[in-house]
């Protein structure tokens, strides 16, 4: 019963979180107005259901017959599920909450990276701010006893991260002739180390591009094979989806990875 209650509340800040992705970039502000289609009509409450109105309006809009993008759809259902198994693996309320709030902002950065290629600083650095407080008032989080040792895991997380990719990017610049990695993955890095320590850091930058590989490598041949014509490899490929996909791995299996690796 308790895993259906989150499961609702995952697909309800899943939906919360398409707005934010939907209007960051756009400078709107994320409370108001209510939801509405791109022909202006408002939505109704009922056909604004996460996951369940996107299926059963078959990703058409009611009102206007406008395709719903499936992405509206992909990120509740991710967002829910991401939150059943953060519950499952967590040991106290308040890891639960840490890990499903820092997934969620990991996820609203990413899907922003893809659709503009820009990381925005309140996420990014504002996270890392946040990140640090939570580390002093939830050492647990950190496996840490005191507040201050957890302190310090934190912020040698941020500066390490932000570091390493720092100088990454300066050698990427200097072998390629121009920028490899922005500045914006700098910060990002930060607020990753910030949240889960350096461990973590390598971790979301080896790890996440090991999966990436893996996962979108046959992803992009198949698609290779179906569509001979129109495929084109993208130029820029944006960093910050894969970073997250290394953080959130190392957020949910990511000692027990370490253990079979170490
Ligand atoms: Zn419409």
């Amino acid at each position: 019963m308790l895993s259906v209650f989150i499961f609702v509340m995952g697909a309800c800040v899943g939906s919360f979180l398409n707005v934010c992705i939907c209007r960051i970039p756009q400078r709107k502000s994320i409370v108001f107005p209510c939801s509405r289609c791109k022909c202006g009509a408002q939505i109704p409450w009922f056909l604004n259901i996460p996951i369940l109105s996107w299926l059963f309006l078959r990703g058409r809009a009611h009102c206007c017959g406008r395709s719903i993008p499936a992405r509206y759809f992909i990120v509740e259902i991710l967002t829910a599920t991401l939150f059943i198994i953060m519950f499952a693996i967590s040991d106290s309320p308040s890891n639960f909450f840490i890990g499903s709030g820092f997934c969620s902002l990991l996820l609203v950065i990413a899907f922003i990276d893809m659709d503009t290629m820009e990381i925005y600083d309140p996420m990014s650095v504002g996270g890392m701010l946040v990140g640090f407080v939570i580390s002093l008032f939830f050492p647990g989080w950190h496996s840490e006893q005191s507040g201050i040792s957890s302190l310090i895991k934190s912020l040698s997380g941020a500066c390490l991260g932000s570091g390493l990719i720092f100088w990454i990017a300066v050698i990427g610049e200097m072998v390629f002739k121009k920028e490899a990695i922005g500045g914006g993955d700098i910060k990002l890095l930060g607020t990753i180390g910030a949240f889960i320590g350096w461990k973590g850091c390598l971790f979301s930058m080896f790890g996440g591009c090991l999966i990436s590989t893996l996962t979108f490598l046959p992803l992009f041949l198949l698609w290779k094979l179906v569509k001979t014509k129109t495929f084109t490899i993208p130029r820029i490929i944006p960093f910050a989806p894969i970073l997250v996909v290394g953080s959130i791995t190392y957020v949910l299996y990511g000692k027990n990875l370490l253990e079979m690796l170490l």
